[in-house]
């Protein structure tokens, strides 16, 4: 446990200074990104202006996700009824969702199911989850979410999806920094999402075959 206690406590600090970066860069970045849109409108000569601005892009989309890791003095918690967010998170994903041909589906909930934590990095969470399995289906399907409450003061929350699955050899991998399949992905969801679980106190698992995709995360009720 101690050891385990020590893990935990590194993958912080390393957190709070990917959140800390971030949140420095993203300033000057904002600046650049105007001022070359500026140049672009003078400029005779467009080349390389797409390539510049698509970079920036990317940068940007990088330092979104590591945003979520909010510095530590901006983490509030408070009480939240989790079938509420659920409903929330399911509104925000849902277009996105139907385009893709994937129906996301709220199972029955039993229980008073509320739980301390900062609302928005549970929501990136349980976006990163959405997305990722929205992802996975490129066919269309369907993703489920079930909440129950077990034993006194627990809560699980299950995400199944009907996806490719997950291979073992990439299963083993997937949280590692910018572990990523996709071509355009950052690999950084699944780490940043488990390391906001575990700042909730929870656990996070994930089973997966051809199948698809379960995502058990373990949360404390208040
Ligand atoms: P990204 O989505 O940017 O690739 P993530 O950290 O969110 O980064 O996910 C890492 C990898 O885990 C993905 O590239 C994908 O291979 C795999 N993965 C995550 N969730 C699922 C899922 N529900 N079904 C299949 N593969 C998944
Ligand atoms: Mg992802």
């Amino acid at each position: 446990t101690q050891e385990l206690l020590l893990n935990s406590e590194k993958l912080t600090i390393a957190g709070q200074l990917a959140a800390g970066i971030a949140h420095e860069v993203r300033n000057p970045l904002t600046a650049i990104k105007g001022f070359l849109q500026l140049m672009e409108r003078k400029m005779e000569d467009q080349t390389y202006f797409g390539i510049i601005e698509s970079e920036i892009d990317r940068i940007e989309l990088i330092l979104s996700e590591l945003l979520v890791l909010a510095k530590p003095q901006d983490v509030k918690f408070e009480s939240v009824y989790l079938p509420a967010l659920i409903e929330d998170i399911k509104t925000l994903i849902d277009t996105q969702a139907i385009m893709n041909n994937v129906e996301i589906e709220v199972g029955n909930t039993v229980g008073p199911i509320t739980i301390n934590g900062d609302i928005n990095q549970l929501k990136q969470v349980f976006i990163n989850f959405l997305k990722n399995a929205i992802e996975a289906m490129p066919n269309g399907g369907s993703c489920i979410i079930e909440m129950k409450a077990i034993g006194e003061n627990k809560v699980k929350i299950f995400f199944k999806d009907t996806g490719d699955g997950i291979p073992p050899h990439i299963l083993k991998r997937i949280g590692e920094p910018f572990f990523t399949t996709k071509e355009n992905g950052t690999g950084l969801g699944i780490m940043i999402s488990k390391q906001i679980i575990e700042n909730h106190h929870g656990t996070v698992h994930f089973w997966s075959d051809k199948k698809g995709t379960i995502i058990e995360v373990i949360l404390p009720l208040q």
